[in-house]
């Protein structure tokens, strides 16, 4: 009976060392399969048509009204809505200075996900940063540019699909002046704790044109056009912001998804 028993117990083990398969034998000392499957919590369920927009999204231009934004100056001019695009509008002179018209949402957002589309003006016969030039804003301080890029020589952390002066794009997928383009934008907003430190940096990952050109960029801190960016403590939303860089610039289909990412140091 003993020496049943004991063969039956060793009779695997035998086995397996007979035939070579230490694999297996790694394989019996792991937990069962349901020890790494969890249940909850479930997703939510996004549905995402084909072309569409998910149901998730927020919209917030279809190409008929600007009620989800306003003008940064009270003073400007508001975009132009023609053709299912908003267009930056020519803005008067005081003096000696433009008056600015930076456009923006009138909610605040905090990490999101964006789909935004533009088109620089065909007929800008201008260079470097004088073509096509305006910007997607994150939280109205971290900008994406968007430039006439196709063609036209800038440095390289200021061309189209850069995050301004902090990192060029990974490639240049910028289509020709007077088409319509694509960014989708995953943005992460950075943390400060409630003496406004800085606990975690903001980033950003894009794609132009279906095209990745940032991957989890880390972002230095607000946009700055001269001087090193630097953080400072900000609310946890802001509004998003479309630049006026003074050409007649375009954007249509815009839509945003709130999200609120994990922190990927946890
Ligand atoms: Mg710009």
């Amino acid at each position: 009976m003993k020496h049943t028993r004991l063969i039956s117990l060793l009779i695997p083990v035998l086995a397996a060392g007979l035939a070579g398969h230490a694999a297996d034998d790694e394989q019996d000392k792991l937990p069962p399969h349901e020890f790494t499957e969890y249940w909850e919590p479930v997703p939510p369920v996004v549905s995402a048509p084909e072309g569409g927009i998910p149901s998730d999204a927020i919209v917030l231009f279809d190409g008929t009204d600007l009620d989800e934004w306003e003008m940064v100056d009270e003073r400007a001019r508001p975009w132009i809505v023609a053709d299912g695009a908003m267009t930056v509008a020519p803005q008067e002179k005081i003096g000696e200075k433009r008056i600015n018209g930076d456009i923006r949402t009138k909610r605040a957002f905090g990490d999101c996900q964006l789909h935004i589309e533009f088109r620089t003006p065909p007929d800008d016969d201008g260079k470097s940063q004088g073509k096509g030039n305006s910007g997607v804003f994150l939280m109205g301080l971290y900008e994406l540019q968007v430039l006439d890029s196709y063609q036209n020589a800038t440095y390289v952390n200021g061309q189209a699909g850069s995050i301004y002066k902090q990192h060029p794009p990974l490639v240049n997928a910028s289509r020709p002046a007077g088409e319509w383009q694509t960014y989708d934008i995953i943005f992460m907003a950075p943390r400060f704790d409630e003496e406004g430190n800085l606990i975690r940096p903001g980033r950003m990952t894009a794609l132009h044109n279906g095209v990745l050109v940032q991957h989890f960029a880390l972002i230095y801190g607000p946009t700055a056009w001269r001087g090193l960016p630097k953080y400072h403590p900000h609310p946890a939303k802001l509004p998003l912001m479309l630049q006026d860089h003074g050409d007649r610039v375009s954007y249509r289909n815009i839509w945003i998804r709130e999200l609120n990412l994990p922190s990927p140091e946890l």
